[in-house]
């Protein structure tokens, strides 16, 4: 039986939004029949237009507001609205707390488990605090442009400010991007899968301040290379190490697997709980250090771990979870997928000298069945999954 959609494509209708979803789009519906709205808040009565008619939902962008949440707030700047950067800015943060530990409740509730979300713990100043950038690098108009990609689309739209990165890589990025602009370095064109640079990865150290300048090129060959590096250090004195990155695919992923070192040791060093963490390129490093620290000290004390304990740290990365409960335990064991985070990990128990750390490459699904077998009894296990398990 075919059922009537409710809506047609670019005509118009007067709504409330009842909900709102991952992607930061309001929820309305009409005849049961749910439309995700653009710019649209919970409570909201709005004027839309609809854009795209599925089976089973309908896009619409939001025309006027009749009614306005008491949670919206002003978006931060014009660039930033078109990018899909941060889907939510037009809600206020404590709003957005509110939101995130709803969502989850209801993920528990769908698979029913028996959980209360806690409520979610925010920053203090919840803006210029990631420690690293990705930076997509397009010709605009005859000139080489760093910045975000239109909502939807993979046209770019020059940023200086990001807003929520730390300001010194904000700095830097306009740095980089004028020193490869002056050598006239031809940036990536996906169309036709040309020119040379395609990203600006920057990372900085957020006690450290050290910084990592990572080029990824679509070819080896680097014009001007040696100009470029005496350049980017003598106009950035923090930064540590220089690297190109190789991405010669066809393909949305941001980094290649090839690394070729252009100065420095190819890594750089921050401090993590108190304790030294070696970071290359590559490797995953928590992006929010403020409430990484928040985040592992309270697993750590909700944990009541004591010195007998033993704790699996599933899904352990470069082992930043491990190292910050060795001290307080007897032995971590540490399992991750990826053989470089493993290389990492006992990298940095060397470095901070812990020795009752045992790091494992597998997957965390095989591995702990694998432990329970070998009649290994957990005290504690802590997990902390990719969203998607690979
Ligand atoms: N706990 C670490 C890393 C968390 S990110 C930290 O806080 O820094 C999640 C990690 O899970 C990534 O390093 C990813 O490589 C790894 N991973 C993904 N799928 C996995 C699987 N099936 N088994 C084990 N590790 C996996």
């Amino acid at each position: 039986m075919k059922t009537q959609v409710p809506v047609q494509k670019n005509k118009q209708y007067d709504v409330e939004v009842s909900d709102l979803t991952y992607q930061g789009l309001g929820v309305a519906k009409i005849d049961d029949f749910p439309i995700f709205i653009e710019d649209a808040l919970p409570t909201e009565l709005v004027t839309i237009l609809i854009t795209k008619v599925k089976r089973n939902f309908a896009f619409a962008k939001a025309l006027t507001i009749k009614r306005k949440s008491s949670d919206r707030v002003d978006p931060v700047d014009g660039a930033y609205t078109q990018t899909g950067i941060a889907p939510l800015q037009h809600l206020a943060y404590p709003a957005q707390l509110t939101f995130k530990q709803h969502q989850i409740q209801v993920d528990f509730d769908k698979m029913k488990v028996p959980v209360e979300v806690a409520p979610t713990i925010g920053m203090d100043k919840p803006f210029q605090y990631r420690n690293k950038a990705q930076i997509p690098v397009r010709m605009i108009n005859g000139k080489l442009q760093t910045g975000f990609y239109r909502k939807h689309s993979h046209s770019l739209v020059p940023i200086e400010d990001f807003y929520i990165q730390d300001p010194k890589i904000d700095e830097a990025v306009v740095v980089v991007r004028d020193i490869l602009r002056k050598f006239g370095i031809q940036p990536y064109d996906e169309e036709t899968h040309k020119g040379v640079i395609r990203n600006i990865m920057v990372r900085r150290g957020h006690y450290s301040h050290e910084m990592m300048i990572v080029l990824i090129t679509r070819s080896r060959k680097l014009p001007s290379q040696a100009e470029i590096i005496t350049e980017i250090m003598d106009q950035l004195s923090e930064v540590k190490s220089i690297v190109q990155n190789i991405n010669s695919k066809n393909t949305n992923a941001i980094m290649g697997t090839r690394n070729i070192v252009l100065y420095g040791k190819g890594t750089i060093t921050d401090q993590l709980m108190g304790l030294d963490f070696e970071i290359s390129p590559n490797s995953f490093y928590q992006v929010n250090p403020t409430q990484t620290e928040k985040l592992y000290q309270l697993a750590i004390e909700k944990a009541e771990l004591s010195k007998d304990d033993v704790v699996i740290d599933a899904y352990c990365g470069i082992g930043t979870i491990s190292l910050s409960l060795a001290k307080v335990v007897r032995k971590v064991y540490g399992v991750e997928i990826v053989p470089e985070a493993i290389e990492d990990a006992k990298r940095n128990a060397r470095i901070n000298h812990i020795k009752n750390c045992k790091f494992v490459t597998a997957k965390a699904e095989d591995q702990l069945a694998k432990w329970q077998q070998d009649g290994l009894d957990p005290d504690v296990i802590v997990v902390d999954p990719p969203r998607k398990v690979g």
